[in-house]
């Protein structure tokens, strides 16, 4: 009975894996439980602008599981748009999430969860990139169709 217990609570453990993240200076502080959506790189100006970077690595969440554990009241949060409200620490200013209520999902930048196993499956809006990446990815000239774009898809 207890081995039996052990294996299945092991189980539970593995499919909700839980991932720390924090932000430059440690401040802010967060915990991601489970499996993103979608992950991948984002090429589109908006990201590169923002993050002073040529491309943007993304993992989408699902707002329930985001957690914050410490420094809620330090976060910044910018919308230049009513689609992406980046967060960032307000004593670092290191970049945190961008949160999309069109699509309910909360963008986790993947480098601020340093133990996630980060494995991209597309390219999105390639059609505006600084930097060709020939990784055999799918490279989307914009988005993928069921999240409200093209579908179309580009050469590398
Ligand atoms: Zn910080
Ligand atoms: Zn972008």
């Amino acid at each position: 009975m207890e081995i039996a217990d052990e294996v299945h609570s092991s189980e539970h453990t593995l499919n909700g894996k839980t991932y720390t993240g924090s932000c430059f200076c440690g401040a802010v502080q967060f915990a991601v439980r489970g499996e993103p959506v979608v992950m991948g790189y984002c090429h589109c100006e908006s990201c590169r602008s923002w993050s002073a970077g040529p491309v943007n690595a993304f993992t989408l969440w699902k707002p329930e599981a985001v957690q914050l554990t410490r420094g809620e009241d330090n976060i910044g949060t910018y919308n230049k748009t009513p689609r992406s409200y980046r967060k960032w620490c307000k004593t670092c200013g290191g970049h945190l999430f961008n949160v999309h209520p069109h699509w309910d999902l909360i963008d986790v930048y993947a480098p601020v969860i340093p133990d996630f196993p980060y494995r991209p499956g597309v390219h999105v809006n390639y059609q505006e990139t600084k930097l060709r990446m020939k990784d055999g990815l799918p490279k989307m000239k914009d988005i993928p169709k069921e999240m409200g774009g093209s579908g179309i898809t580009m050469a590398e």
